[in-house]
């Protein structure tokens, strides 16, 4: 995959995270979407390993490249 700002060959493989959430505004402490924030790649505390989520990261720009499309999210 080319890296769309700088167009390097992006390396293939996963964030590896605990709970996290994309959001339209910071949480200070929970991570637990509420009210009527937009939010997108929304996982839970993992039990035994960390989530891995597939991605690319480019290795010129260091932007990271995530597909959110199967995560939990409320953008529709
Ligand atoms: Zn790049």
């Amino acid at each position: 995959m080319k890296c769309p700002y700088c167009d390097a060959e992006m390396i293939p493989g996963f964030l590896n995270c605990g709970n996290t959430i994309w959001s339209e505004r910071k949480h200070r402490i929970s991570t637990l979407p509420g009210g009527k924030e937009k939010y997108a790649l929304y996982l839970e505390v993992p039990m035994l390993s960390p989530h891995h989520i597939e991605s690319h990261c480019c290795p010129k720009c260091k932007k990271i490249i995530i597909d959110a499309f199967d995560y939990d999210n409320n953008l529709d």
